[in-house]
């Protein structure tokens, strides 16, 4: 039997499209993929999103949207998505994912984006040794010692103001001389003792002790291109995302960023029936509730797809 709709991904995007989906009936099948409620379970508290004014941490967020979401019938599938094809004759998809393939009328895909790094020899090896994109995740590991982040932006000012609970200092490494944060996160983070911004640096390498444990970085002024060592022991990644496409191949369209192109204002990519939302599709706001609202969009959008081609 044909699945009325597929939806992809588990972030904020993902569980509203199928709160919408599942209360108008469609009996939304979710694959939740392998990190299950996506970039905000590994973020702390969550000041912004809208209903919650003491703030909310992001794992719980996630997981009261799942649970409202299977409320209304949603099925969730812990699979990984490897690829989405669609027949022309017949409109339908097929989605294979590890653990099969299944056919729907149409497909949300709400797959978010990956933290991206600095592409440094050696450097994928040292994820997990003193190289990591998630504070929340491995910050209470250093304890008592140096640790460096690397970024200007939200994320990384985020990231550094959470590991001065646990560091000794840390460093905020930023290849220019100006935060590119929001003036509320730049004020935390420049009025705070425990962080030194490293101002027009980048990492040029990095050191590892004899169990390969980060234990240094080369850092490299982007100015004047001289180098000079800082001890830290881990260093944490906040350079920003890549949007999770690769599965699709080139069934989308994708911008220069690698970002899923939709219709101007809405959800629709080129393909009919296939839809997008969130940041695998907004090079722009990238903000967990922008993701929600783009949800939102797809599932209407979809329901009215559904609706005008099978009845
Ligand atoms: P971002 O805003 O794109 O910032 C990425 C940072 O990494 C920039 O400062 C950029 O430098 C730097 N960078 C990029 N490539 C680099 C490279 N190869 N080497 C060195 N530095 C590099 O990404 P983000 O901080 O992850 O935030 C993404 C979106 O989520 C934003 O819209 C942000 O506002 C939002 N966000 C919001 C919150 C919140 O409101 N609580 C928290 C986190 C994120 P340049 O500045 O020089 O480009």
């Amino acid at each position: 039997m044909n699945e009325k709709l597929i939806i992809i991904g588990t972030g904020p995007a993902g569980y509203t499209a199928a709160i919408y989906a599942a209360r108008a009936d469609l009996k939304p099948l979710v694959f939740t993929g392998e990190q299950i409620g996506g970039q905000l379970t590994t973020t702390t508290e969550i000041e912004n999103f809208p209903g919650f004014p003491e703030g909310i941490n992001g794992p719980e967020l996630m997981f009261n949207m799942s649970q409202q979401a299977e409320k209304f019938g949603t099925r969730y599938v812990y699979e990984t998505v490897l690829s989405v094809s669609r027949e022309a004759c017949s409109g339908l998809f097929t989605v294979t994912t590890t653990g099969g393939a299944y056919q729907a009328e149409s497909v949300i895909i709400a797959t978010g984006a990956t933290a991206r790094y600095l592409g440094l020899p050696g450097e994928k090896a040292l994820i997990g040794h003193g190289l990591t994109a998630c504070a929340t995740c491995d910050g209470a590991f250093y304890r008592d010692v140096p640790v460096c982040v690397v970024g200007g932006g939200d994320s990384a000012c985020e990231e550094a103001s959470f590991l001065t609970r646990f560091a000794s200092k840390v460093y905020l490494i930023h290849r220019r001389d100006a935060l590119r944060a929001s003036k509320a996160m730049q004020q935390r983070v420049l009025n705070d003792p425990k962080i030194e911004p490293v101002w027009n640096s980048t990492i040029a390498a990095y050191q590892t002790d004899e169990s390969g444990e980060v234990c240094g970085i080369t850092l490299k002024d982007t100015v004047t291109g001289e180098e000079r060592p800082l001890e830290v022991k881990c260093v944490f990644m906040a350079i920003g995302h890549v949007p999770n496409t690769k599965f699709l191949g080139d069934l989308v369209e994708l911008d220069a960023g690698g970002f899923i192109v939709t219709s101007p204002g809405g959800t629709d990519t080129r393909v009919p029936g296939l839809f997008a939302a969130g940041d695998v599709a907004d090079p722009k706001y990238q903000q967990a509730i922008s993701a929600a609202g783009m949800g939102c969009r797809a599932a209407l959008d979809a329901e009215h797809y559904l609706l005008t081609n099978f009845g």
